[in-house]
């Protein structure tokens, strides 16, 4: 497909939801001159989000993935200038090759940095390297109604913090400037340490500092709950770097979904016992480009799901509810018919005032299979998240729902009230801002 306009079914990455919708693939910029404000319009990147929020009912998704050039790299100010469709696997490769990296990169290789500034993502270490946005100089923008816009701290900068975090909402990225660090090392090394429970993974990060610091846990019903693995990486300065090898991954599009979810309370039980033994007490050195992606690396996680697709709550505790929060948590899946894989803890520090979360604390994941109690264990999610004044962290939520969602977006009322201030036609729309109500 390319610049023609086509009917496509698109279905989000946790696979519980599809639409058929318009989609149309500029390559020019004169695609994009051409896009009118008399339709409702949505960019989309990689379509890696697990919630539907590069398109939706009545929307025309607009493509970005053929504007994927790697421009210039200003040295005096340590940026490259992107397009938005550049994917991160085509940029750490472009970087590492200079001696450069970018400490923020979400976990899979083909989600682009469109989509990165979209939802304001964060790495590994969020609580030292920040999100996504901290990264971002410049961004060119458009909107039908408006043309292009250069959006900066400076320059328009209301429109450059809504659209840090702001789902595609304020228009199409079309290119942006990132700062770009000093690459330490070729090789990483990462220390990984049995741990009890979640409130040790709690202790742990709360001194973490390094390049990347997680934990991983069970999340099995029962004795094992919790119990897991603590993966800390620093650059590894002590191996002699050989030739750069850039990073190859191939999405197989040809696999087939399992018909049915093997992850179930039995395998989740034994594959994660078998992980943890497996990684507990290890000390490795690797290609830093080949640890940017761990979770895809170990790829039948996602494959076990099968069609009924992967659950994810992820949301940001701040540091005073944490302990708290865990004890609930402990509980939940005594009481439930619990359907948890696994769990991962991150320290956080977010300074958007968008839709992304924000202030600092611990980011938690929890990943689940379906079940006929899964909706019903997140619905429980989304009321402590509420009564610990947590907030969500939307791009990885294909159904939290509106009431929710006011209560616990930070700047919800703000950013709401001045995306119709700019843009009073709403002409970005997606099914996440409709079932937001944005
Ligand atoms: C396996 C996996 C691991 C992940 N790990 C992490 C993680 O560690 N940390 C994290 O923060 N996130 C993580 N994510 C979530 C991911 O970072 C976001 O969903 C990201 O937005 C996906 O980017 P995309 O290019 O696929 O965009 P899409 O899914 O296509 O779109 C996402 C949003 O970005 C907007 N958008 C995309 N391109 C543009 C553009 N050019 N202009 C304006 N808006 C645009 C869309 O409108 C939409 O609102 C993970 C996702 C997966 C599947």
């Amino acid at each position: 497909m390319n610049n023609l306009i086509a009917l496509h079914k698109l279905r989000t990455f946790d696979k519980s939801f599809s639409l058929d919708v318009s989609i149309q693939r500029p390559d020019r910029y004169r695609h994009i001159d051409s896009l009118s404000n008399l339709e409702p319009i949505i960019a989309r990147g990689g379509g890696f989000s697990y919630t539907p929020a590069s398109f939706g009912h009545g929307s025309k998704s607009i493509d970005m993935t053929k504007f994927n050039r790697i421009g210039v790299y200003d040295h005096a100010n340590s940026t490259i200038l992107l397009e938005s469709g550049v994917k991160l696997i085509d940029l750490i490769n472009w970087a590492a090759k200079h001696k450069l990296h970018l400490p923020v990169l979400p976990g899979h290789p083909y989600i682009t940095i469109g989509g990165c500034i979209a939802a304001d993502a964060h790495g590994k270490n969020p609580f030292v390297d920040g999100t996504f946005a901290d990264y971002v100089e410049e961004i060119l923008l458009f909107h039908p109604s408006y043309g292009y816009q250069n959006l900066s701290r400076i320059n328009n900068p209301e429109i450059f913090s809504l659209t840090c975090g702001g789902y595609g909402l304020t228009g199409i990225i079309i290119s942006t400037k990132l700062r770009l660090l000093k690459l330490p090392s070729y090789y990483v090394k990462t220390v990984s340490t049995g741990i009890a429970s979640l409130y040790e993974a709690i202790d742990k990060l709360t001194t973490a500092s390094g390049m990347s610091a997680y934990s991983w846990h069970d999340a099995t019903k029962g004795s094992n709950f919790g119990k897991g693995l603590f993966f800390s990486s620093q650059w590894d300065d002590d191996k002699i770097p050989t030739e750069f090898t850039p990073y190859l991954y191939k999405l197989n599009s040809t696999i087939k979904d399992l018909p049915f979810s093997a992850w179930n309370k039995s395998s989740t039980s034994i594959v994660n016992y078998i992980y943890n033994r497996v990684n507990c007490g290890k000390t490795t050195s690797i290609e830093y480009i080949k640890s940017c992606f761990p979770l895809i690396n170990n790829s039948f996680y996602y494959y076990f799901y099968g069609k009924l697709g992967v659950r994810e709550y992820q949301l940001l505790i701040q540091d005073q509810f944490i302990i708290k929060f865990i004890d609930y948590f402990y509980d939940l899946q005594k009481n439930n018919n619990f359907p948890g894989v696994m769990i991962s803890i991150k320290k956080f520090k977010g300074n958007q005032h968008s839709l992304s979360p924000s202030g600092t604390g611990y980011m938690i994941s929890f990943g689940a299979y379906v079940n006929k109690d899964t909706l019903c264990v997140f619905s429980k999610l989304d009321e402590m998240m509420l009564a610990f004044k947590g907030q969500p962290y939307i791009v990885k939520d294909s159904r939290l729902p509106y009431e929710i969602a006011i209560k616990s977006i930070k700047n919800y009322d703000s950013f709401r009230n001045n995306l119709i201030k700019y843009d009073p036609l709403r002409l970005l729309r997606s099914e996440l801002s409709d079932r937001l109500k944005i």
